[in-house]
């Protein structure tokens, strides 16, 4: 069974397949830092599965010896040290078998104790690694993954490496110190019926291999049968009131039971074949058991039985039969192992894959600080696409000077957002070059960048935390007065005051609610407080009441007052008095200047302006062909 019929449809196929000996790297990098644990957890499995057979291996010579007729001997120790008479056989036996249990017992604990320190360490500096990698990835990493498959590296793909590496190795040793050492203490006592009795070793290993090949699809089968079930039921849960005023409940909870009855078969599938193997493996086992005991018995009755010569005494065939119930267990472990690993080895691959990804941005290694002085931008024909099959900006080209407003306007898809994140160098552009105060983004670090470009947008994301520590995100250092001038600023103080706890109400996810305009305002007061050279405006202004844009356009103004900013904006009437206005269209600049004379030009934009001030009804049919248009290419793009 390949790794990969476990994973289907991986969404991280490629970086998996980028990883060479992901397991070795696991180990070489991650285990060396760990080798204490490891060695505790490797000399202990060893020690602790030993003194569990001790036991078994002093009864059997206690039976000849003490309460039969053989000569009292232990391996390894001189007959001179030990006991003549019989009681004194018997209490040092029963001592070495106490001492066995309470040594056994020791060495369970450092065993458990090392392996879960290996696997723990490990399991969280991977984790750490692998966050602190993938945030730092470029942005068309995430765009093309979801949330939640990024989620599963850090927490399925992390977890099973880390159940790999307690519970799989410590099966491992357990298995491989049980079989070797029984098989050692059979063959020495009489290999030839140990012949018989270890015969079921590789059927047992073949059955459970075989269980395990069998009902791994199946566990498959369930596993995307539940995820259909929960995104049917959070689909609909979500979408309650299109169901409730389209009056389609029946029509839902027929769906909803075609999903669910799948996840029944498909458990029920599994069931079927899971109820079957301990059965199995207890037939395979009696086999064992039932050949051991007759042939061992015979062989003690009247002597070897058939072809067989050597001898066996009471003591030696006891054992052999308590062994044979021994091993069963790790041995049914053995498929279990070999899935562990070959998971752990997916998920190895897909996280080293992970942290092997080549960064799109490349920093250069001579990079300067950027330095803003004027805050003067010059985009040089730029042309940029996201892949290589298209182009989505082309030949753009304008300058800002310091502290003016340059606003970009357009239909949908036209590449507006594109056009500013060059500027935030989320992406390099692909010929052409962007210039803050004459330095090539390119030339300059990323953080010193990102820190003197300020960015508001329309929805902004509010982390899970008080007020006052969204304010400060990114400027932790502020103070509360800071904070508080910022928040007057954008017109965020009175609606902060009123909740609940004021500046330490809680928000985001599982905190207070807060609407579009407020979080808007957060948004402006964060960018306040960062204090940037430069501005980008994202829609700032959109889907709020007439008043609260007003709030919204009072702050920003203040904002905006001397600094470079960008502002998209679909109400035109936001940035009408912006220095300059650039009309984007399809990724090319249609038409530019300022307000007054893209009005003279009677183009694009004086139509749009002619529909949103209510000047005319409609546009023109060719703008709205044009639209259509890029409608339908988008939605041929999207299907593909
Ligand atoms: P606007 O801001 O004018 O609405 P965008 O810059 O968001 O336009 O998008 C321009 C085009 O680029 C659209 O066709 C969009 O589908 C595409 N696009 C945007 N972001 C990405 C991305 N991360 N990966 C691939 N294509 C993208």
């Amino acid at each position: 069974m390949g790794a990969a019929a476990i994973e289907d449809d991986d969404p991280f196929e490629e970086q998996r397949e980028q990883a060479e000996n992901p397991m070795r790297r696991l180990f070489a990098e991650y285990g060396a830092g760990n080798r204490f644990a490891f060695v505790v957890g490797v000399v202990s499995s060893i020690t602790a599965r030993a003194l569990d057979l001790l036991p078994i291996v002093l009864l059997s010579v206690a039976i000849d010896a003490v309460f039969g007729e053989k000569q009292f001997s232990l391996l390894f120790v001189p007959d001179a040290w030990l006991p003549v008479t019989r009681s004194g056989q018997l209490w040092l036996s029963v001592t070495l078998i106490a001492v066995a249990f309470f040594g056994g017992a020791a060495f369970h604990w450092t065993r458990n104790w090392g392996w879960n320190s290996f696997a723990q360490h490990i399991q969280h500096s991977v984790r750490t690694d692998t966050y602190d990698k993938m945030q730092r990835l470029n942005m068309d990493f995430f765009a093309d993954k979801q949330t939640g498959e990024m989620m599963s590296i850090l927490s399925n793909d992390v977890n099973r490496l880390e159940r790999f590496l307690n519970d799989g190795m410590n099966s491992a040793f357990r298995l491989g110190v049980m079989v070797i050492g029984i098989a050692a203490v059979l063959l020495y006592w009489n290999w030839q019926l140990a012949l018989i009795t270890l015969s079921v070793v590789p059927l047992i290993a073949y059955f459970t291999y075989k269980f395990i090949r069998i009902i791994q699809p199946k566990y498959a089968d369930v596993r995307s049968s539940v995820g259909q079930v929960n995104s049917r039921l959070e689909n609909n849960l979500g979408g309650i009131q299109v169901i409730k005023s389209a009056n389609t409940e029946d029509y839902e909870s027929e769906r909803v039971e075609d999903v669910s009855q799948n996840y029944f078969d498909a458990n029920w599938d599994a069931i079927g074949t899971r109820i079957k193997f301990f059965p199995g493996l207890r037939v395979l086992a009696g086999f064992g058991f039932v050949a051991t005991f007759l042939v061992g018995g015979l062989w003690v009755i009247s002597g070897p039985p058939g072809p067989f010569t050597r001898p066996l005494s009471v003591g030696e065939f006891t054992g052999f039969v308590l062994f044979t119930q021994r091993f069963i267990w790790p041995m049914a472990q053995f498929g279990q192992i070999i899935n562990m690993y070959q998971r752990a080895h997916a998920s190895s691959a897909r996280i080293f894959g992970l942290m092997d990804e080549p960064s799109r941005i490349a920093e250069d290694p001579d990079a300067d600080e950027l330095v803003v002085e004027e805050g003067g931008v010059v985009y040089d024909d730029v042309t940029f696409g996201y892949d290589d099959e298209e182009t989505i900006i082309e030949d753009v080209s304008f300058e800002v000077e310091g502290g003016n407003t340059l606003a970009l306007v357009g239909p949908t898809g036209a590449g507006k957002s594109t056009v500013l994140k060059l500027l935030l160098r989320m992406y390099d552009v692909d010929e052409g070059s962007v210039d803050i105060d004459g330095q090539d983004l390119r030339d300059v670090t990323i953080p010193s960048l990102r820190r003197q470009v300020g960015y508001v947008s329309q929805d902004t994301f509010l982390f899970y935390g008080t007020v006052e520590e969204n304010l400060t995100y990114g400027t932790f250092g502020a103070d509360r007065e800071e904070v508080r001038e910022a928040a007057k600023a954008a017109e965020a103080h009175e609606f902060i005051t009123n909740l609940p706890d004021g500046y330490d109400t809680e928000v985001g996810e599982r905190g207070v609610k807060l609407s579009g305009g407020q979080r808007q305002r957060i948004s402006i007061a964060r960018a306040i407080l960062k204090d940037p050279e430069i501005l980008i405006l994202d829609e700032a202004t959109s889907d709020v009441d007439t008043e609260t844009e007003m709030l919204i356009q009072r702050s920003l103004d203040r904002l905006t007052a001397d600094r470079t900013t960008f502002a998209i904006a679909h109400r035109l009437s936001t940035i009408k008095d912006a220095d300059q206005i650039v009309v984007l269209e399809d990724g090319r600049i249609v038409e530019g200047g300022s307000h007054e004379e893209l009005i003279d030009e009677d183009g694009l934009y004086a139509h749009l302006w002619g529909v949103q001030a209510g000047e005319i009804d409609e546009l023109p049919e060719e703008f709205i062909e044009r639209a259509q248009q890029r409608d339908a290419r988008r939605v041929e793009t999207d299907d593909d």
